[in-house]
């Protein structure tokens, strides 16, 4: 069964009172459990929750030593291109908005990388907007083929793909994907997607299985915070992730948190995000999947990302700059505004500081069988 299948399953309202009215005798009940079903997550991502967000740390934080240690995965991005075809009304790179397009020819993007590189940072993730005319799946084979050999390990945040597409970039280097549904409200996508390729709600939700498919040993997802209610999006962010897990298991499942940032265009959240809501969902995601990768990124300010470290995080960005180029030469081409600007040599120290390993390398790219 696909996870379109299973998403058809559930109405959004029904998860959402469900959600809404459990009461503290429901969350207390759940707490007492080892093993969490998708309705003990519900109950702990509700607001009857939230008085609970202490023993839900702890709990957290034990599940996340256990199986992961003290140790952060360090990552940074490149953003090749800010063009983009779609009109995500959320979005800076949004094809209305107007900022400075920059495509960065392969000389560039050789000076980004060896900047990131020197930087001591090994898994790069590559970012561009959605435009597969200025930069097709070759463009992208071809970059693959150039920085395979700088970093230990190469994900891509780019346009859904098929499993045959993703396979021929999996043969260049690439062994990690990163896909955000944005949304899992349908309307809601719909409203806030409303032009361009990218309005197909079930071509992305199924993105994940044909990255899979392909051999990509992680897989990256998440819902972009303050579209919709949160309590009842990382639900679905949950069992899509539970899903994953059980369908893939050589794949490595990760979740992002992404909050609604400043961008280009102005765009208004339906909620607005606070630090606690973050946390909760964080939280409950730990104790729904123990396994999962959660991860946070530069988005985040400094504060927070220290506050939330030993709560189930295992990944963080680190030096990101968020415009094509951005490396060597500042714009106002900008997909986000980054939050936490401390270098990679910073943020690690912080990290030792508190008795945590910065992990620079986790895979070598000789384990990638090529296809
Ligand atoms: S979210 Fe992605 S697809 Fe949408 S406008 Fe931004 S870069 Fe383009």
């Amino acid at each position: 069964m696909t996870f379109t299948q299973i998403h058809k399953e559930y109405d959004w309202n029904e998860v959402k009172n469900f959600i809404h009215s459990r009461t503290a005798a429901d969350v207390a009940a759940v707490m007492n459990k080892d093993t969490l079903t998708e309705t003990d997550f519900a109950v702990l991502l509700s607001p009857a929750a939230e008085a609970f967000l202490e023993p839900m740390a702890r709990e957290a934080s034990r599940i996340t030593l256990q199986r992961f240690g003290k140790t952060i995965k360090i990552y940074a991005p490149i953003y090749t291109s800010n063009e983009c075809t779609n009109s995500c009304v959320y979005c800076g790179f949004n094809k209305h908005n107007e900022i400075p397009r920059v495509t960065l020819t392969d000389e560039e993007i050789l000076a980004d990388a060896k900047t990131i590189a020197d930087m001591g940072i090994q898994h790069l993730l590559l970012v561009t907007g959605e435009s597969p005319k200025v930069v097709s799946v070759s463009d992208l084979a071809r970059t693959c083929d150039m920085l395979r050999d700088m970093f230990s390990s190469l994900s891509i945040e780019v346009f859904p793909m098929s499993t045959e597409e993703y396979a021929a970039l999996r043969s260049s280097g690439a062994d990690g994907l990163t896909i955000y549904q944005e949304t899992y409200n349908r309307e809601t996508y719909a409203r806030v997607h409303p032009a361009g390729k990218k309005r197909d709600f079930d071509w992305r939700l199924e993105t994940p299985d044909r990255g899979a498919d392909a051999g990509y040993r992680t897989v990256g997802i998440g819902a972009l915070m303050g579209l919709e209610d949160f309590r009842t999006e990382e639900f679905f962010v949950g069992i899509h992730a539970r899903y994953l897990m059980k369908q893939y298991w050589k794949t490595h499942v990760t979740v992002s948190f992404p909050r609604i940032r400043f961008a280009a265009g102005n765009f208004t959240p339906y909620e607005i995000i606070k630090d606690k809501n973050l946390v909760q969902s964080m939280l409950a995601l730990r104790l729904f999947l123990h396994d999962a990768g959660l991860v946070i990124s530069t988005r985040e300010p400094a504060e927070m990302r220290e506050h939330l470290l030993p709560l189930g995080v295992t990944q963080m960005s680190a030096g990101s700059k968020t415009e094509p180029g951005g490396y060597n030469k500042e714009h106002e081409g900008k997909q986000f505004k980054v939050e936490d600007d401390r270098t990679v040599d910073e943020f690690c120290s912080m990290l030792r500081s508190k008795g945590y390993d910065p992990v620079m390398k986790d895979w070598d790219k000789n384990f990638l069988v090529r296809s």
